[in-house]
């Protein structure tokens, strides 16, 4: 049996955990963050007390990046560097801790999508579309990993997976990003098993439809709206701003002991 005295208990008021989800003095990465779904999570980070967000992507920042940048003066940050490669993520999360101190969250977000039959998709296009969405993905997370450890931070790292990870999309069918979401929410299993001893949380958020770049296509089919409608959806794309709530609330310590799940926000379906 187990010994009497085992479990710990908080006893003063002082040293009970938070209930409050908000980011006050947090720093939080994003991956990605440059425009569509990161840069809304940014701004949601920020309008929850979030004291530096730093976007960490390979493309060029714009006018709606600016936008949010002006909201929050000195608060918002974009940091150049290519997922895919381990060791410029390494070097953006060591500018990221030099510059504001610390670091408390990393999102990862960026990914990228292709749409073709299975019969089609060439060795390449796997490549590119797995090297982003899976190598990526695991090398955002180890390196925020090392850094909360060094650190002694209770990081959260909160993966951006998707609907396509529980099933495909019957317009835009793609295997291999579908297998690539899955792998992803996989790996928030193993990852937040293996880190629990470091109080590092793994988390996911799986969107379904959201009004980006990546869903131009949806506009264009015939009926769309009818469409939604009729798979028990809600008649519209989500904005970005729908899902920054759930990316806050694992990234906050009101989510101290959650670790190792996905949260769907899709509007009830996923196609
Ligand atoms: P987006 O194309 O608008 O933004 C993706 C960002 O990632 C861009 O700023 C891009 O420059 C950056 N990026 C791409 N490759 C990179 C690399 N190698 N290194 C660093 N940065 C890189 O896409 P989005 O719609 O905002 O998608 C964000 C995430 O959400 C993706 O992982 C995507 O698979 C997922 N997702 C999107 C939807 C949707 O409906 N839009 C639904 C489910 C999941």
């Amino acid at each position: 049996g187990l010994p009497a005295n085992d479990i710990q208990t908080t006893s003063s008021e002082t040293s009970r955990p938070t209930t409050s989800i908000q980011l006050a003095g947090k720093v939080i990465a994003i991956t990605g963050a440059n425009r569509g779904i990161g840069l809304g999570i940014a701004n949601s980070c920020l309008d929850n007390g979030a004291s530096h967000v730093y976007s960490i992507d390979i493309g060029e920042t714009g006018d709606d990046f600016a936008a949010v940048a002006k909201r929050f003066p000195g608060k918002l940050h974009a940091i150049k560097a290519d997922v895919t490669n381990e060791d410029t993520v390494t070097a953006a999360v060591d500018q990221i801790v030099q510059e504001a101190g610390s670091i408390h969250g990393m999102v990862v977000n960026a990914g990228r999508t292709k749409h073709k039959p299975a019969l089609d998709f060439t060795r390449e296009e796997i490549d590119q579309l797995w090297s982003i969405n899976l190598y990526g993905a695991f090398f955002c997370a180890r390196v925020a990993a090392r850094a909360f450890i060094k650190l002694g931070v209770k990081g959260s790292v909160v993966f951006t997976a998707s609907m396509a990870s529980y099933r495909p999309n019957k317009r835009v069918p793609s295997a291999p990003y579908g297998a690539s979401k899955a792998g992803v929410r996989n790996m928030t299993h193993t990852l937040a098993m293996e880190w629990a001893q470091y109080n590092i949380r793994v988390n996911s958020i799986s969107p379904g439809l959201v009004n980006t770049a990546m869903t131009y296509w949806v506009p264009q089919q015939p009926d769309w709206e009818q469409q939604l409608k009729y798979y028990g959806g809600m008649p519209r794309l989500a904005e970005v701003e729908e899902l920054g709530g759930a990316y806050v609330y694992l990234l906050s310590d009101a989510a101290s002991y959650t670790t190792s799940i996905d949260i769907p926000v899709n509007g009830v379906i996923g196609i």
